[in-house]
């Protein structure tokens, strides 16, 4: 009474599928998990399936117990596979990633109801039912259709809801493969003696396993290790989730290797490569992303030194087959989830710039590049992308700190300080941000941006008014190495028509230390009638001749030395600004941030004070603001 014609087909394909599934090598993510599930589940349904269907025609030789038995399991699998297809598509699109517990419970609810009704039925005969004249349909048979249908249902609305995130073809996969099931569920509905919902659900699973899993996806082809896709889909999974720790390693050079070696001799280097790194790492994944560059992924456990060494250990021999003999060398980068970065694809960013690096001829062979602070280097990496930004786009802001007249407390001049903002508009202390300029040249336009600037402020502003004689504009030693300077920076005064003596230049202690051009330079910026003022006196190692030796008018004692001086007060503060008051310089002390810090400088002979006690740097405006009438 039952029509089996198309059972043996659709058996025939998810063996097929199986025996195809566990020759290829397989990524260790939820996807396939679960599509493994599926189509083991989807060939028990269909065994179980036939069972039931001949067990429920040969009922009057069977015991009872049998027939309930295999009658339930067939509809508890049917039940579940149709959840499966759910759950397949969720991981398929990474919905799963982002569990939301309320939703998830949802999407699990139906199928626990349903499969309440069924095993219940040998008390409530609710799904089926069997008594003397054999298997019948219950009163809630039609359970099993709403559950498969509200699981299509599902998957649609979860679809579409997330289309954004979803390409155009995952979408059609998605809306083809339950269109399917649907078909299924219908001809099932109208011919229930036909077993071929079976069939349809073998359509689903190919039209699954051609849009999200086949392996070639994954693979890559030159040497049968995992691709980069693949390396995004376990670190997508594993970040959120499990410790683990990625060793990648660089052929150095590869380039020029392919040049020495040949092509095709390189790919089969690197197919041997890879191999050793399978039989090597059993129990890790590996990797082959482009260009050499190699992955090993570990739990949290694995010890990445000791793979370094074994990997190193390797190298030192040649890699030959029938005709390739190759020496290559490797560097490497390690990174673990102690990193706290969180999401996959700045991982790999990070990643491929550190092999690009290790990579390099004049990096140290067998040396790895951590990449455990990777926010660090990222938050290096936003201030440095700010600076140019603002270079570029002249953003570059100045703020004004007060230089106070010591005796009468009133304001005398103000230093110039520069401010960049980050990619979220945050400010940047100069600390963050002159080194870098430094190291790149960029200090160079930076510095010529905050002197214009300065200059743009004394002309659009009445100094007088606010009792404002002069502005300190700092000076970096690396500027000083441009012969221009002074050339640019008199062509910039002159544009403004500020006169040089209304511009202190300072430049620190430490940069003038036996640096000919830097004295050259000074010397000419003088000659074009610029003052100088030494600044953070006493952090680094001058002595009186040596400072004796430049123009300078004024010395700023670090903060470091006047606070030093009010933790242990000794003579040799006033003893060194009574010096430089001799030698007829001025002096300012900064970091002054208490009245009575202010007194006691004063009381020792300095003429100008400079700190927060007064003022913090203050934007333009509010600076402005705060000195338009003289205080
Ligand atoms: P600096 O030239 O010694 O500037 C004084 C620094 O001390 C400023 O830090 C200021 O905010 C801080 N400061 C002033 N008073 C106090 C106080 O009472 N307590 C404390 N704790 N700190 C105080 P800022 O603005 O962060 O600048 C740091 C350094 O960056 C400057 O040190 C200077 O060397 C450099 N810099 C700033 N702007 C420029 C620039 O346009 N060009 C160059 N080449 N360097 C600059
Ligand atoms: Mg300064
Ligand atoms: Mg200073």
């Amino acid at each position: 009474m039952w029509n089996f014609s198309y059972v043996g087909p659709s058996l025939l394909v998810t063996l097929v599928f199986l025996a195809y599934y566990f020759t290829v090598p397989r990524l260790r993510i939820r996807c396939n998990r679960t599509f493994l599930l599926l189509v083991v589940t989807d060939l028990a349904v269909l065994a179980a399936d036939v069972v039931s269907s001949l067990a429920d025609e040969a009922y009057a030789s069977l015991p009872r117990g049998l027939l309930w038995f295999w009658n339930g399991l067939f509809f508890v699998l049917f039940l579940l596979r149709a959840y499966l297809f759910y759950l397949m598509t969720l991981d398929a699109l990474g919905f799963r990633r982002q569990p939301n517990p309320a939703k998830r419970l949802l999407g699990a609810a139906v199928l626990v109801v349903s499969e309440l009704f069924v095993l219940s039925s040998p008390f409530t005969g609710a799904v089926f039912y069997i008594d003397d004249l054999g298997y019948h349909r219950g009163a809630f048979y039609d359970i099993i259709y709403y559950c498969f249908l509200f699981y299509i249902l599902l998957t649609c609305f979860t679809v579409f809801r997330h289309r954004s995130q979803v390409s155009r073809y995952e979408l059609v996969s998605t809306v083809a493969f339950n269109a399917i099931l649907l078909a299924g569920i219908v001809i099932r509905f109208l011919f229930p003696r036909y077993l071929v919902m079976g069939m349809f659900c073998q359509l689903a699973i190919i039209v699954i396993f051609l849009s999200f899993e086949n392996p070639q996806i994954y693979l890559s082809g030159r040497n049968g290790v995992f691709n980069t896709n693949g390396l995004r889909a376990v670190l997508e999974e594993t970040i959120p989730r499990r410790p683990y720790r990625l060793l990648a390693l660089a052929v150095k050079n590869y380039t020029e290797m392919r040049g020495i070696y040949g092509g095709e001799q390189l790919d089969r280097g690197m197919v041997l490569v890879g191999n050793y790194l399978k039989t090597a790492f059993p129990r890790q994944q590996v990797f082959y992303l482009r260009s050499g560059w190699f992955v090993v992924l570990g739990d949290g456990k694995m010890d990445t030194a000791a793979a370094r060494q074994t990997i190193l250990e390797r190298f030192r021999s040649s890699w030959s087959s029938k005709n390739v003999e190759l020496y290559l060398e490797v560097s490497f980068a390690a990174v673990s989830s102690g990193s706290g970065i969180t999401v996959a694809d700045k991982l790999l960013n990070h990643l491929l710039v550190s092999l690009e690096q290790a990579a390099q001829p004049d990096f140290e062979t067998g040396a790895v590049i951590e990449l455990d602070n990777l926010r660090k280097m990222e938050r290096e990496l936003d201030i440095k992308r700010s600076l140019e930004r603002s270079l570029e786009r002249e953003e570059v802001e100045i703020y004004l700190q007060p230089l106070i007249e010591g005796r009468s407390r009133t304001l005398a001049g103000a230093e110039v300080l520069c401010r960049i903002r980050d990619s979220a508009g945050n400010v940047v202390p100069p600390a963050l941000f002159i080194p870098l300029a430094e190291k790149s040249g960029h200090i160079n336009l930076l510095g010529e941006q905050v002197f214009e600037q300065a200059c743009r402020f004394v002309r659009d502003h009445d100094l007088e008014a606010m009792g404002l004689r002069w502005l300190n504009v700092n000076l970096s030693p690396v500027q000083c190495m441009r012969t221009d300077l002074s050339r640019r920076y008199t062509a910039i005064l002159e544009r403004y028509a500020v006169p040089p003596e209304r511009i202190h230049l300072e430049i620190t202690e430490q940069s003038v230390s036996d640096n000919s051009m830097v004295e050259q330079q000074i010397e000419e910026l003088k000659a074009r009638g610029f003052l100088f003022s030494l600044d953070d006196y006493g952090s680094g190692y001058s002595n009186l001749t040596r400072v004796k030796r430049y123009p300078f008018f004024n010395i700023k004692l670090d903060m470091e030395v006047v606070w030093d001086y009010f933790r242990d007060r000794d003579e040799l503060l006033p003893s060194l600004v009574r010096a430089f008051k001799d030698m007829d310089y001025s002096v300012t002390a900064e970091g002054i941030e208490t009245s009575a810090m202010a007194d006691v400088m004063v009381d020792i002979g300095c003429d100008f004070l400079q700190g927060y006690y007064f003022a913090q740097p203050l934007p333009i405006d509010r600076f402005v603001e705060k000195y338009a009438a003289p205080v």
